[in-house]
């Protein structure tokens, strides 16, 4: 399973501090098997994410392992979108119409095919919000960044708000984000 935690860091910070050293799981396992404090260390894996300036650095992702259920849980910071190589600022920027900025001309084509996925999905991710961010969905596909920037302030914070409350992305719905199947 899949958990964005909130992280102030930027990817390059994160990296140079090994932030992935410091992550604590959550208490309860959210797998919801029930199991109060059994989240072990289980090592990290590694994955891409586009710097500030649209360079890619690999960091890891800490994992752990819930003794109860025996299944794995990770944890991504908030700053990186799941499944996707380009930070979560960056298609902000993209979406904001930022296209001077550097990272968003280098990264503009795979920017322009995040977009165009969250178009897709965009009927999808009203239809499990709803009224949920306390405010009426938006009419429109082109209508969803505006209305999560409004509802959640960042890209970031959207991201981290769908899958821990909604457990949708901006993209997909993905297994990861599902509570275990009894
Ligand atoms: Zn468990």
């Amino acid at each position: 399973m899949q958990r964005i935690f909130p992280c102030a860091l930027t990817p390059e910070e994160y990296v140079a501090t090994e932030a992935h050293r410091q992550v604590r799981p959550e208490l309860l396992c959210p797998l919801g098997c029930g199991c109060a404090g059994r989240l072990h260390g289980h090592g990290t894996y590694e994955r891409g994410i586009t710097t500030s300036i649209g360079k890619i650095v690999l960091m890891l992702i800490a994992r752990f392992l819930c003794v109860g259920c025996g299944r794995t849980i990770s944890y991504l910071p908030d700053f990186a979108l799941s499944y996707r190589l380009v930070q979560a600022r960056t298609f902000a920027a993209f979406l904001d119409g930022e296209h001077a900025r550097r990272e968003v001309q280098t990264w503009e084509t795979v920017l322009q095919s995040y977009r165009r996925r969250t178009l897709v999905n965009a009927a999808a991710v009203v239809r499990v919000v709803g009224c949920g961010f306390g405010r009426a969905p938006p009419a429109t596909a082109e209508g969803l960044w505006p209305w999560l920037k409004e509802a959640c302030g960042s890209m970031s914070s959207a991201t981290r708000r769908l899958v821990t409350d909604f457990r949708i992305t901006l993209f997909k719905r993905y297994q990861c984000h599902q509570p275990a199947r009894v």
